[in-house]
């Protein structure tokens, strides 16, 4: 019959409606340029970040978590927790309970059990049904609560940016396409540290960087992503110049028979031996007047940086520009990270453009924890508990989440909801069809038949 048909192309086209909808699902890539300080934009021309700046958002001061080191930063930007939550909460740390050691530049990395005190971004993403991608992002590589990124390249610091890149947009195009992917490279902190920020070898470094984003805005055009995707850039930490005359030597002030140092300056982790905390303490209490040294119990509250088995009985914190060592024979760097997050020369660059962000609004200030609300909301996820606040990023968004209801349900629940949802609609527009083309056909019978019934019907 030809009314079937024509209920079966309409169901069809309505099936067809409903998947692509699913599939319109919001891409957002994350990427990180280690150590480019908030006003290295400012340093040299960096057309490609203006440009995203107009297109897009800038948030002017952004205040990383403490320590503003590396590894704790970028956990941070991908689970909104703070350091002592998060739990990794160094780039060298040691565990006193289960006398385990970390470190950035061993095979230590890759034992998921120090990165699971938290579940990173790209897990959530995929528990959802979703698909994520990741370019050597630190903890990426790891299986973290037995989850790798859907795709993951193994870290290898020689993989060029343009090769990340690639990868990254093949991830992203075509019928399987990750939604959330994340990008890092390992420049300009490098340089910062080898030459020291304020060096005037440090403006062909960031112009490099600056080609870079150039380099991947291009492939994103090509690709036809550029502006479908929301694209944030920012980095963990910015850096400081150090100098030579900055040093403290701790042995000059204390026998390091009587402890064990963990982690490197700004801020030192130190574990005394048996029953000699309050004489390491004692010592270096008044020791300098460019260093402060706290028992963990007295680490301020608002640094989010005692509750953690990981963080050590004494923490040494220096001054801006300061070096601490146990003495001058150890390596010195030019430039260096890690000191106190309130510091404006330890803040990360922030830009962010898509079509779910604003154009062209400079916001003042944001925490890095408020990002991972952000994402998810951008992402279309429930957030795990976080130290973040949506509230105080919202501004950042063209659409308030409050208009997304579905960010709030869970991924089960959504998809059960969008199931139900999709066959109620479907059903209700066949039945009205049904009825509609009922009518219709009824009105175009033979008149015979028609006058029949109308006769015969007022004489029963
Ligand atoms: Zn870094």
């Amino acid at each position: 019959m030809p009314y079937q048909n024509f209920f079966l192309s309409c169901l069809l086209v309505l099936l067809q409606t409903s998947i692509s909808q699913q599939e319109e699902q919001s891409q957002l890539l994350l990427v990180s340029f280690d150590g480019f300080r908030w006003d290295y934009v400012n340093r040299v021309p960096t057309p490609n970040f203006r440009d995203l700046m107009n297109e897009g958002v800038q948030v002017e001061k952004v205040e990383n978590t403490y320590i503003t080191k590396t590894y704790p930063n970028h956990y941070t930007l991908v689970t909104g927790l703070h350091a002592e939550t998060h739990g990794v909460i160094a780039n060298e740390m040691y565990d006193p309970i289960h006398n385990k050691s970390f470190s950035m530049e061993g095979p230590s990395v890759y034992d998921a059990w120090w990165w699971e005190e938290a579940v990173p971004l790209w897990v959530t993403n995929q528990k959802a049904g979703k698909k994520s991608g990741a370019a050597m992002w630190p903890g990426s590589d790891v299986a973290i609560g037995g989850t790798y990124p859907t795709h993951y390249l193994s870290y290898n610091a020689s993989m060029p940016f343009e090769t990340r890149v690639e990868k990254l947009i093949d991830w992203f195009s075509g019928p399987e396409a990750i939604n959330f992917g994340v990008l890092y490279w390992e420049e300009p902190d490098e340089s910062g540290h080898n030459l020291g920020p304020e060096s005037p070898l440090m403006d062909p470094v960031i112009a490099d960087i600056d080609d870079k984003l150039g380099f991947l805005r291009e492939k994103l055009k090509a690709a036809g992503l550029y502006d479908k995707l929301n694209l944030i850039v920012t980095s963990d930490h910015g850096m400081t110049q150090l100098s030579h005359d900055k040093i403290i030597e701790l042995d000059t002030y204390v026998s390091r028979d009587l402890y064990t140092w963990v982690d490197k300056s700004p801020v030192v982790g130190i574990l005394p031996k048996e029953g000699k905390l309050e004489e390491v303490y004692s010592s270096l209490k008044n020791a300098n007047p460019n260093m402060v040294v706290y028992k963990k119990e007295e680490i301020p509250e608002h640094y989010h940086y005692r509750h953690n088995a990981r963080i050590m009985p004494l923490i040494i914190e220096v001054k801006e520009g300061w070096t601490v060592m146990q003495n001058r024979n150890g390596s010195f760097m030019l430039g260096n990270h890690g000191y106190n997050n309130s510091l404006p020369s330890m803040h990360p660059v922030f830009v962010a453009r898509g079509p779910t962000f604003r154009r062209e609004y400079t916001k003042a200030s944001m925490r890095t924890v408020d990002l991972y609300p952000l994402m998810c909301s951008i992402l279309g996820l429930k957030p795990l508990p976080n130290n973040g606040s949506l509230s105080s990023v919202q501004d950042l968004l063209v659409e308030t989440p409050t208009s997304k209801p579905e960010v709030l349900l869970t991924p089960r629940q959504s998809s059960y909801a969008w199931a139900v949802g999709s066959i109620l609609g479907t059903a209700l527009v066949i039945g009205f069809l049904f009825i509609f083309v009922q009518q219709v056909t009824q009105r175009q019978l033979p008149p015979l038949h028609l006058s029949n019934s109308e006769i015969t019907q007022p004489l029963l």
